[in-house]
């Protein structure tokens, strides 16, 4: 009884540890893929791509960012109404099934996103959503990703340029392309180095 009394400041701690471990754990994570599901508790929309019956002034316009020199129309973005958090969404038609990661392109483009968002409404968004037909994905807005996206951008513009480039060709990358063993040339290479190591 005794030693039972004299541990009792340890369980009053462990609420406040549990906690921090669900703080951590909601911090740590980069990509986390969910059932589908509609719509941010707390959230109110403030951006979609289509006019619609809507009023709002932003609705259905193109965004454009001047400091990268990019431009699109997210599919909606949604703002915390406590606060200023800002989430892009964007539907995607496809289906994931049980890959554990989302299409790179679609990737790409919610990543670009990020920095377009940044710019327009001065705040940087912690993460965004891709939603499949059966699954979703949470992206988080990551040094990395960011980084990614600009090598990306400038990669696209220097072949706009000079009329050069390198494809990346690889199987995840282009595994849902339709250009992928029709009209690719590179989607060849590959399949040669398959071979090769098969001799
Ligand atoms: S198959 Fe060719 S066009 Fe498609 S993603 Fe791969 S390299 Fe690009």
């Amino acid at each position: 009884m005794l030693l039972l009394k004299d541990m009792d400041w340890i369980f009053s701690y462990v609420p406040f540890v549990l906690l921090f471990f669900l703080w951590l754990k909601e911090q740590c994570w980069i990509l986390r893929k969910r059932k589908k599901r509609q719509g941010f508790l707390g959230y109110k929309l403030i951006y979609a791509d289509q006019k619609g019956n809507k009023r709002e002034k932003d609705f259905g316009k193109l965004l454009y960012s001047k400091k990268y020199d990019i431009q699109g129309k997210p599919d909606y973005i949604f703002q915390k109404r406590l606060g200023n958090a800002i989430i892009p969404v964007e539907i995607k038609s496809g289906s994931i099934k049980d890959d554990n990661f989302p299409h790179p392109g679609d990737r790409m483009q919610l990543a670009t996103y990020f920095l377009l968002i940044e710019d327009v409404y001065g705040v940087r968004p912690k993460y965004g959503r891709l939603v499949y037909k059966d699954y979703m994905f949470d992206i988080r807005n990551t040094i990395a990703i960011r980084r990614e996206v600009r090598r990306t951008l400038a990669n696209m513009r220097k072949m706009l340029y000079t009329g050069e480039g390198k494809a990346n060709c690889s199987v995840a990358s282009c595994r849902y392309c339709v250009c992928k063993g029709t009209v690719c040339p590179y989607w060849q290479v590959p399949k040669q180095r398959k071979v090769k190591k098969a001799e």
